[in-house]
């Protein structure tokens, strides 16, 4: 049986690399962190396939050093923005991502900031930590409530409905802009109502955004979207960074054009604009949307039986580009 020689960019959980390592010479880069380019583009030569992550930008010239042995690029990601999936296409490499499994820890997390942001829970852990509470008091660290209000949702797919499955339970009013309305019952069924995306900014006590990056959503949500939400919402970002204009929404919170914001992503990840860092009315998460142990474990099974799939000349589950077959 020929053995697949397959390249993953980093240190994934186990369970994926025993699954890959049935069928394939797996090599896993032992660097901590991403990746340094020079070695992505070494270490792919003559690779079948490749496991990378979401900071790994797979372009051009790294499946030209892959050479013509590539023929799959699996993404340990919902998301693949970092992929470019037309070239891809064009060279009949398959590409495969890791959607679905991560959509409820991530909604969890979405919920968990849209709350934290709202009660003021990070504020209120400094300030215990720092030795300065000095007992109950009718006016400390007052925030917003959640339960009644209405939330917005940009991008209703698997995230987005599964936060809206949450919204339900704090009693609230559920906006949501999407590519496409979804069909009635299904609306009904998820109590969420379709709006244009002004009149949800202008509507929502919370905005949540969960529509992948393209160039369609690149800065989504910049000044002029800003000033259209109220002077009292907030903003939660859990999609990618630069769905948001990061400059316009530091000065929005600055000035008050909004009350406030909890992010997940930023727009030049790992960096994120120095004056986010002092504002207090802002929640900062490293990018920990589908953090948990159970599912990063699914997503790696998940992006490795995709990998083997596609070179036993299975089609994976989840294929983003399936025109490739066709070729
Ligand atoms: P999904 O199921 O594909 O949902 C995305 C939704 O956005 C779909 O309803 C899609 O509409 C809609 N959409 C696409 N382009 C749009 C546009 N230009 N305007 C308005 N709506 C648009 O994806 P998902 O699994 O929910 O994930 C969403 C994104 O979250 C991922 O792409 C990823 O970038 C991000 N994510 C982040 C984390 C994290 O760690 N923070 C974790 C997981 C995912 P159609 O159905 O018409 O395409």
């Amino acid at each position: 049986m020929e053995r697949y020689r397959v390249f993953v960019t980093r240190a994934i959980p186990q369970e994926g690399l025993e699954i890959l390592g049935r069928f394939c010479d797996v090599e896993v880069s032992a660097i901590p962190g991403a990746i340094p380019r020079e070695v992505l583009l070494e270490k792919v030569k003559g690779k079948h396939g490749i496991l990378a992550l979401l900071t790994d930008t797979i372009d051009r010239e790294v499946m030209e050093a892959a050479s013509e042995t590539l023929r799959v690029i699996s993404n340990y990601a919902a998301g693949f923005n970092n992929i470019d999936v037309e070239e891809a296409t064009r060279r009949g490499i398959m590409v495969t991502n890791t959607p679905g499994v991560l959509a409820e820890t991530t909604a969890d997390l979405t919920f968990a900031l849209l709350l934290a942001v709202a009660r003021r829970i990070v504020e209120g852990d400094k300030l215990v930590r720092s030795g300065q509470f000095t007992g109950w008091d009718p006016l400390l660290l007052l925030g917003e409530d959640v339960y009644g209000k209405t939330l917005g949702i940009v991008g209703l797919g698997r995230i987005g409905k599964a936060v809206a499955r949450r919204a339900l339970g704090f009693s609230m009013q559920v906006l949501y802009y999407s590519r496409r309305a979804l069909p009635k019952e299904e609306e009904k069924a998820l109590r969420v109502r379709y709006v244009e995306l002004p009149e949800l900014l202008q509507c929502a006590d919370f905005v949540t955004l969960h529509v992948p990056l393209t160039e369609a959503t690149h800065h989504l949500i910049g000044e002029r979207e800003l000033a259209m939400m109220k002077k009292s919402a907030y903003l939660v970002n859990t999609s990618r960074g630069p769905v948001v204009d990061e400059k316009a929404l530091v000065r929005a919170l600055r000035e008050g054009i909004i009350r406030g914001a909890a992010l997940d992503v930023f727009e030049n990840e790992p960096d994120v604009e120095e004056e986010l860092l002092t504002l207090p009315n802002v929640v900062l998460a490293p990018h920990i949307g589908s953090a948990s142990l159970a599912t990063r474990t699914r997503m790696a099974m998940m992006a490795a039986d995709n990998l083997v799939k596609a070179l036993r000349g299975e089609r994976p589950e989840y294929l983003v580009n399936p025109e490739v077959l066709k070729g």
